[in-house]
């Protein structure tokens, strides 16, 4: 079946080729299990209900606070967790049903990055033997030793063919990450899930890595959905962004368009607490949001956001927004826009 891009179709409702990734009513439920019994009593809804696509070549930025659902939906593309409901695609294929050994091709092509370099590689192994795993595991050299195919993307993110050797705590943060890239890159891959992968370095290793990601992108046609509770770093490296509050999308759109003119109340309250160069000068009044995010097993009737909304009506308690493209490429969930 073909086709359309953007999370609900095209603005102009054209058939346009398979987006790199599509999900489609996403649900991840988890169930709350009590007693010797382990009965299920609730069910945390993690993610209740999310549609988006990546075009090739193209990066999502998915913001929100923590404890959002945002990782769980990128564990879930990956199908680390399986799906509740909704369906995912990738290049046009369904993969919300496939087992294991079906799913194989499409795990070469689907990496993720985390966001704690250190707990995501093996202590014991050497850096070389991390990055050279995928190679072994699916007998993919393309007729050269896996060393050598290691050695090369050692050079390509930015660390030494003879640090192969080395083992992951003789690594700096930065280059801990750059290992968990390499390793990433190693198979045919098309899409990269970055899960906050730069949240725990340093501001200027952060700009570093950033910017290995945005060259690697450009030099291999890289799609990222790129995970992160910050507006600030994601608006560097997005074409487009969407914000996520309790397990759902308040707002989608071109990164400029989202930044310039945000329409989701959640939105406006995200941005508000981004630095800017010169606070005196700008226009932005900082909106601090009352109370915590209510708990996702027993989230709020209405608008999710109506226990923390400054603008909340009446209706907002008793009626879901409609998600509703109310500029062309602009999705926002809100009864005001
Ligand atoms: Fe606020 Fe109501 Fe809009 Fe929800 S629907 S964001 S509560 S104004």
């Amino acid at each position: 079946m073909p086709f359309v891009d953007g999370p609900q179709g095209d603005a102009a409702g054209k058939v346009v080729r398979p987006p790199m990734l599509s999900v489609e009513g996403l649900k991840t439920h988890f169930p709350v299990r009590k007693g010797v019994l382990s009965r299920v009593t609730g069910y945390v809804y993690a993610v209740d209900g999310v549609s988006f696509s990546i075009r090739k070549g193209e990066t999502l930025g998915l913001v929100g606070e923590s404890g959002c659902g945002k990782s769980t939906v990128g564990k879930t593309i990956l199908k680390l967790i399986e799906p509740t409901e909704g369906r995912m695609r990738v290049e046009g294929h369904d993969i919300t049903d496939l087992g294991p050994r079906e799913m194989r091709p499409f795990r070469r092509t689907m990496q993720i990055i985390f966001q704690d370099p250190y707990s995501s590689l093996n202590p014991r192994m050497s850096a070389g033997s991390i990055v050279g795993q995928p190679f072994v595991i699916h007998e993919r050299t393309a007729g050269r030793s896996w060393e050598e195919r290691v050695a090369e993307l050692f050079e390509r993110v930015g660390l030494r063919a003879d640090q192969m050797r080395s083992y992951p705590h003789e690594f700096s943060g930065g280059q801990r990450q750059r290992i968990g890239i390499a390793r990433a890159l190693a198979l045919n891959t098309k899409l990269i899930i970055g899960d906050e992968p730069v949240s725990a370095l340093d501001v200027s290793i952060q700009a570093q890595v950033i910017n290995l990601l945005m060259d690697l992108q450009e030099e291999r046609g890289l799609s990222y959905l790129f995970i992160s509770h910050d507006l600030a770093v994601v608006e560097h490296i997005s074409h487009r962004v969407a914000v996520m509050y309790l397990g759902k999308l308040a707002e989608l759109a071109d990164k400029r368009e989202i930044y310039l003119n945000p329409l989701h109340p959640y939105t406006e309250a995200l941005l508000s607490a981004v630095p800017v160069p010169d606070p005196a000068a700008s226009k932005r009044k900082r909106i601090v949001l009352e109370g915590d995010v209510p708990s996702p097993i027993a989230p709020p009737a209405g608008c999710r956001f109506h226990t923390r909304c400054p603008y909340v009506e009446p209706r907002c308690r008793i009626e879901e927004p409609a998600w509703r493209e109310v500029r062309p490429r602009h999705w926002v969930a809100c009864h005001l826009r």
